[in-house]
């Protein structure tokens, strides 16, 4: 089973999948994580990288969507990921689809979680003070959430067309936000004769770093 997840920044897009994974045994794939992580360890990547993230906008689609190809393509995640923040435009929507079909893999769910600018502004003051993002100043915290939502509106409807889209009220608690998603997956169909075949995974479910340096490496 793979899960995509999105939402404005702020949205708990992190936080639920992270409670996902647990749940189902799966690995959350999140690209602003492993973005942050290039530029943390000052790579190439991260040099070419960082003015753009900080300054709230899309990184190409070219580097997010060789980031994700190198985790689809290795069978270890087959068909046990959560894309967290990803896809954020309707070119990455496509280019994911067609990853997927070429590892022989698909979307079994979408994920939208639904917040307003109010909330968002909140969290990310508060998320600020405990994460310290270069990313979460509130001006910044506005821009991207402008990104967002100049983007989104094809891929909401690409997944749509699909029937794959379940919107979910971002609003509530967390554990309330954490039930609700958690019955939406479980009742996928298929997903009960397919769980078998997650019980190895680890209890560290979140891919974090560089994907050179992953311990499952993908080369
Ligand atoms: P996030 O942690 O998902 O909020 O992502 C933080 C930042 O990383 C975003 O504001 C973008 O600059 C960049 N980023 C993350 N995911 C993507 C993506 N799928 N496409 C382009 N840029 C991304």
């Amino acid at each position: 089973m793979n899960i995509v997840i999105f939402g404005p920044p702020g949205a708990g897009k992190g936080t639920q999948s992270n409670l996902i994974t647990k749940k189902f045994n799966l690995f959350q794939l999140s690209t602003g994580e492993l973005l942050r992580k290039e530029i943390k360890d000052n790579s190439e990547l991260g040099q070419q990288i960082s003015s753009i993230i900080n300054a709230g906008n899309l990184v190409s689609n070219e580097i997010v969507g060789n980031l994700i190809e190198k985790y689809i393509s290795n069978d270890f995640y087959k068909n046990r990921l959560i894309f967290d923040g990803y896809p954020r435009n309707l070119i990455q929507a496509k280019n994911l689809e067609n990853i997927l079909k070429k590892f022989d893999q698909k979307i079994d769910i979408v994920l939208k979680l639904s917040v307003s600018l109010k909330t968002i502004k909140k969290r990310i003051s508060e998320r600020k003070n405990l994460e310290k993002r270069e990313d979460d100043s509130e001006k910044i915290a506005v821009k991207r959430y402008e990104t967002y939502e100049n983007n989104i509106k094809p891929v909401i409807d690409f997944y749509k067309q699909s029937n794959l889209l379940k919107v979910v009220n971002g609003e509530t608690s967390i554990a309330q936000i954490s039930d609700e998603i958690s019955e939406l997956i479980s009742g996928i169909k298929g997903w009960l004769l397919s769980k078998g075949q997650y019980k190895y995974a680890e209890t560290n479910s979140k891919i974090y770093g560089s994907y050179s340096r992953n311990k499952h490496s993908t080369k």
